[in-house]
């Protein structure tokens, strides 16, 4: 880890790591938030007394259970899933599902603990939560899928709710797999319950811009902390990692706001292309043929597929990791500062390690961290439970207006905290802060949870 701790929080940070042995991803998502609160402590010394942070670091309820299924072939399957419940006094858990082999509880921990704060920033009524399955859907086929999404809901059903928990997408769950535990869910329960899962089709009870939501919010951040230092997006070098959801929508935002975007990347290496690149081609590849990106450059010349080259050694002015947790070392960061690159918005969770993020603090270019910068899916999540509650439907106008509004709120909020909290320009800290004043002060006025 990076930074040092106050000599408060310091004990804090150890018994975490004692109650969660080997659970490395959250160690080191609530190592980040510590080291930013040591201002907080000094304003409010009755956070120290009530023992607040001990409490937001341990999970309100941890569940975890077996999903067995059946493949194509007859065999039976067995993979292991998670619900961390993590923290409700704003609001349900909120949170998606993560179906990827990586995953185990610590990271299924950091990412719940991540959520918290995220939620927070949005100003709506949603608590933190997150969960996932270390099932690999990677070549599986639609009613592989489907079997295991069914067993998994037969479970999780008990334990969701519009009022108590709400689940949606991350890496490896997207409209198909919530379409599946929709209908399970619906089956067993035998309730039309829009509001219990969130990132549905527009056919039924999804909302408009969900799915471009979680990149466009990433580059309406960007745009933000741009705008703050009297710059803009136009004519701007950018580099996105990752080609899924987030990607592709974070591309498309950013390519309407002028910037030129030159790079992207999956899990066997980069794509680059100088004329910048051809969305209609990536989403065609990816969305409706599903095959990968490096077919791109097959069929276009002057484009290159670079197998396992680092896409943070594309020079750019303004690169945007979209792709999974640590994907950006301190190395990377010392690249990607020395070429010039002026502004980092993260579209995934905890991209940066932390020496990666010291690079660019002691750089002073601007950084803006997932849970600031990614908040727009769960954002308009919330205005997709918004709707259902209501039993209305937005336009896509509307809600991109509303998505763009939160995202300007949220920066403007990270903004003047990190200011408030002697950190001017620090990102992180103003996320952490005005996050975490949000949830401590709720709890505390809720009595002791
Ligand atoms: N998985 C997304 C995130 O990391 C969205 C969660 C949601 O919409 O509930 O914030």
């Amino acid at each position: 880890m990076s930074a040092y701790l106050d000599e408060k929080l310091e004990p804090i940070f150890q018994d975490v790591l004692h109650r969660n042995p080997g659970e490395q991803e959250f160690h080191q998502a609530v190592h980040e938030v510590l080291e930013t609160l040591g201002p907080v402590l000094v304003k409010h010394p009755e956070f120290v007394d009530s023992r607040i942070i001990q409490r937001i670091c341990e999970p309100e309820r941890q569940i975890i259970f077996r999903v067995p299924w059946q493949d194509d072939n007859g065999e039976i399957q067995i993979n292991r899933a998670f619900r961390v419940e993590f923290n409700s006094a704003l609001g349900p858990y909120k949170g998606g599902m993560r179906f990827h082999p990586s995953v185990y509880l610590g990271i299924i921990k950091f990412l719940g603990f991540e959520q918290i704060f995220k939620n927070a920033l949005t100003g709506l009524p949603i608590g933190g939560g997150k969960g996932g399955s270390d099932f690999d859907p990677k070549g599986r086929s639609d009613s592989e899928i489907m079997r295991f999404c069914q067993s998994l809901m037969t479970e999780l059903y008990r334990h969701l709710g519009e009022y108590t928990d709400v689940p949606a997408g991350d890496i490896g769950v997207s409209q198909r797999e919530i379409g599946y535990l929709f209908g399970q869910y619906k089956r067993i329960t035998n309730r039309y319950e829009s509001g219990v899962l969130t990132g549905k089709g527009l056919g039924w009870g999804g909302s408009c811009a969900r799915t471009e939501a979680t990149g466009y919010g990433t580059v309406f951040f960007v745009q933000e902390m741009l705008k703050a230092r009297g710059e803009s997006l136009d004519g701007r070098k950018m580099v996105v990692s990752g080609s899924g959801n987030v990607a592709i929508y974070a591309i498309q935002k950013a390519q309407q706001l002028g910037a030129h975007v030159i790079a992207c990347s999956d899990s066997s290496g980069i794509l680059v292309d100088e004329e910048g690149l051809d969305l209609d081609r990536i989403r065609r590849i990816k969305e409706v043929e599903r095959r990968r990106i490096s077919d791109y450059a097959d069929e276009k010349p002057n484009a290159r597929y670079v197998q396992d080259g680092n896409v943070w050694r594309v020079p750019c002015d303004v690169a945007l990791p979209c792709a999974t947790q640590n994907e950006l070392n301190g190395q990377d960061a010392k690249y990607l500062v020395e070429n010039g690159c002026r502004a980092v918005a993260e579209g995934a969770n905890m991209p940066t390690t932390p020496e990666g993020a010291q690079v660019f603090r002691e750089a002073g270019i601007a950084y803006g961290p997932g849970k600031a910068a990614n908040a727009g899916g769960v954002a308009t999540s919330a205005l997709e439970m918004q709707q259902n509650a209501s039993r209305d439907s937005w336009s896509f106008e509307h809600t991109e207006n509303r998505l763009e509004q939160i995202m300007v709120n949220i920066h403007r909020d990270c903004f003047e905290t990190a200011e408030t909290f002697g950190s001017p320009g620090n990102y992180v800290v103003g996320a952490n802060i005005a996050a975490f004043l949000r949830v401590a002060r709720a709890m505390e006025a809720q009595g002791l949870i």
